[in-house]
C-alpha cells in the first residue's frame, strides 16, 4: 500500500501570499504617495510662510518710505534759516501766516504749527488747527527731542498723528519747534496698497492697541510681525492656515487618483493571476486524481509557460499509464500461447451472449476438447502439443464471425458461442471446423487422425441460465461425444423458441 510522504513543513497558502503581495504592493504606493504629499505640505507651508513674510516686509518699507518722507520733510522745514530769522524776531502774526501758507502747501495734513520751546503754540490753535490734547502733550519736557510720531485717535474723523521737529540756533540751541500732524489715512492707504486678498495688515502702537488695520482673517491663521523701527509700532501681517495651496490640492487629488488606479490594476492582474495559476494546478491536481483512480486522464492544456514542463510530463506519464494499462487488460483477457481470448474474456462477453438469447435469437454455446491431447504431447512432445492447440486456435478464428466468440478456457478445452444458428447451422459449422482443424494440422505435417470432440447446449434454454449452468449442459454434451466414440459434435436438445435462421 502506497503512504502519501508527510511535509515536515505546514504549506503555504498562494492565496494567501497574493494577498500579503497586493497588500504590500498598495502599502509601499500608499507610502509613497503619504511621503510626497507631506513633502509637498511641508514646501506649500514654507512657501505661504515666505509670501506673508514679503507682504509683510514690502508693508513696512512702504510704511518706513512715508514717515521718512515726513521727518524729512519736517526736519528741512525746521532747519530753514529764514524760519530761524521769524522765530527770532517775527510776530505772533508772521508766524501763524508762514504755518496757514506752508499748510496749504502739503497734503494730508492735519494741522502744522510753530512752537516755543515751552510747548506754546505760536498763533492761534484752531486756526492752525491743533487740538486742545495735542496742546497738552506739547507741554511735555521732552517733546522737542523726541522722534516717536504721537497717536491721537480720541476724535473720531481726525485720527492722526504728530511729529515735532526743534529749530535750533547755530549753537544748537532749541528756540523753538515745527510741530506737524497727519491723518491716518494716510498709513491707511499704505496698508490697503500693500495687502493681498484674503489676508489681513494690521499697524499696532507700543501697547498693542490697533492703529490702521485692512482685512480679517478667521480660524487658523499665520502671523508674521514686523517693528517698525522708531516708533515703538508694530506690523502684523495675517493669512489663514492654508494646509494646501491649489498646486498641494492638486497634488493631493493626482496622488489619490494615482494610488486608486495603481490598486485596481494590481488588483485585477493578482486576480487574473491567480485564476489562471490556480485553474493549472487544479487541472494538474485532476489529472494526477484520475490518474490515482484508474479513470481516463484529461490532457492538461496550462495557461502559463512555466507550467508546461510539468504538463508535459504528467500527461506523458498518463499516455504510458493508459497505454499499459490497455495492454494489461488485453493481456488479462487473452490466452498467451493461441491469441485467443481466456476464459476471463469468456466470462465477460458471456452475458451479451445470454442477453442476445433472451431475446429469441439462438445462440449455442459449443465446447470443444482435442480427443487423446496427452497422446500427442507424449507421442510428439509438448512443443508440437502447442502446434496443435495453434493449429486449433486458427481455425476457429478464421470460422467464428466478429459477433461471434471462441476462447480458450483451459488445456485442451475451447469454447464457441455461435448466434443465429440453428441446430444444422451449428452441426454444418462444426464440420467446417473440422475440417480446417485437420486442414491446418495437415499444412504441420502433423498426424491427421487428431481429432475434435464437442458438446453443444443452447443459451437461454431455462429461464434461469447462467453461464455455468450452460458450460454444465454443453459439458455433458461433450462427455457423450465422448462417450460415444470422440471426434462428433453432440448437441444438447433443440434451439430455444424463436430460434433458426
Ligand atoms: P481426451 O480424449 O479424453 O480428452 O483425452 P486427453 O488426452 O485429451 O485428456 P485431457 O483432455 O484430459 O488432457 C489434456 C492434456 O492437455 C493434459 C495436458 O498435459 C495437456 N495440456 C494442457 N495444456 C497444454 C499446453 O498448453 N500445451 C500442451 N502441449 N499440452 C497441454
Ligand atoms: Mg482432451
Amino acid at each position: 500500500m502506497s503512504t502519501v510522504p508527510s511535509n515536515p513543513r505546514r504549506s503555504a497558502s498562494l492565496q494567501r501570499h497574493f494577498l500579503w503581495l497586493l497588500l504590500s504592493v498598495a502599502g509601499l504606493f500608499a507610502a509613497g504617495i503619504a511621503l510626497s504629499l507631506w513633502f509637498s505640505l511641508q514646501s506649500s507651508g514654507q512657501t505661504q510662510q515666505r509670501l506673508l513674510e514679503l507682504e509683510a516686509t514690502q508693508a513696512r518699507v512702504s510704511l518706513v518710505r512715508l514717515l521718512d518722507y515726513y521727518h524729512r520733510l519736517i526736519e528741512n522745514t525746521a532747519r530753514d534759516p529764514e524760519l530761524l530769522d521769524l522765530m527770532r524776531v517775527g510776530s505772533l502774526e508772521e508766524q501763524q501766516q508762514w504755518a496757514v501758507s506752508r499748510q496749504r502747501l502739503l497734503p494730508d495734513l492735519l494741522g502744522l504749527a510753530l512752537i516755543n520751546p515751552q510747548g506754546d503754540v505760536l498763533g492761534e490753535a484752531v486756526t492752525l488747527r491743533v487740538g486742545p490734547l495735542c496742546q497738552l502733550e506739547m507741554k511735555r519736557a521732552d517733546i522737542l527731542t523726541s522722534a516717536r510720531p504721537l497717536l491721537h485717535r480720541e476724535v473720531a474723523g481726525l485720527e492722526h498723528f504728530d511729529l515735532v521737529s526743534p529749530v535750533r540756533e547755530t549753537g544748537g540751541e532749541i528756540v523753538g519747534g515745527v510741530f506737524l500732524s497727519i491723518r491716518l489715512t494716510r498709513l491707511q492707504r499704505v496698508i490697503e496698497d500693500s495687502l493681498h486678498p484674503g489676508h489681513a495688515l494690521i499697524l499696532t502702537d507700543a501697547t498693542g492697541d490697533t492703529i490702521v488695520r485692512k482685512g480679517e482673517v478667521e480660524g487658523a491663521l499665520r502671523e508674521v510681525r514686523l517693528d517698525i523701527p522708531e516708533t515703538g509700532w508694530t506690523l502684523l501681517a495675517q493669512a489663514p492656515l492654508q494646509r494646501f495651496t491649489r498646486d498641494g490640492e492638486t497634488q493631493v487629488l493626482a496622488g489619490l487618483l494615482t494610488l486608486g488606479a495603481v490598486l485596481l490594476l494590481l488588483g485585477a492582474t493578482m486576480l487574473r493571476l491567480r485564476r489562471s495559476m490556480l485553474r493549472d494546478i487544479v487541472s494538474t491536481r485532476d489529472a494526477l486524481t484520475a490518474l490515482a483512480r484508474d479513470e481516463p486522464v484529461p490532457a492538461i492544456v496550462p495557461h502559463y509557460v512555466e507550467f508546461e514542463p510539468a504538463a508535459a510530463d504528467i500527461n506523458l506519464i498518463a499516455r504510458h499509464l493508459q497505454e499499459q494499462r490497455a495492454r494489461l487488460e488485453h493481456l488479462s483477457l487473452t490466452d498467451p500461447l493461441t491469441g485467443l481470448p481466456n476464459r476471463r474474456a469468456f466470462e465477460t462477453h458471456f452475458p451479451l451472449a445470454l442477453g442476445l438469447a433472451e431475446r429469441q435469437r439462438p445462440v449455442a454455446l459449443v465446447l470443444f476438447d482435442i480427443d487423446h491431447f496427452k497422446t500427442v504431447n507424449d507421442r510428439y512432445g509438448h512443443a508440437v502439443g502447442d502446434q496443435v492447440l495453434l493449429a486449433l486456435a486458427q481455425s476457429l478464428k478464421e470460422l467464428t464471425r466478429r459477433a461471434d466468440l471462441a476462447a480458450r478456457l483451459a488445456g485442451d478445452e475451447f469454447v464457441v458461442l455461435l448466434s443465429g444458428l440453428d441446430a444444422a447451422g451449428v452441426r454444418v459449422w462444426h464440420q467446417r471446423l473440422a475440417d480446417h482443424f485437420r486442414n491446418e494440422l495437415n499444412a504441420l505435417g502433423l498426424d491427421a487422425q487428431t481429432t475434435l470432440s464437442a458438446g453443444q447446449t443452447w443459451l437461454g434454454d431455462t429461464a434461469s441460465d447462467t453461464m455455468n449452468t450452460a458450460l454444465v449442459r454443453a459439458d455433458r454434451a461433450l462427455y457423450q461425444a465422448k462417450a460415444l466414440g470422440r471426434d462428433q459434435l453432440v448437441q444438447d436438445g433443440p434451439p430455444a423458441a424463436g430460434a433458426a435462421e
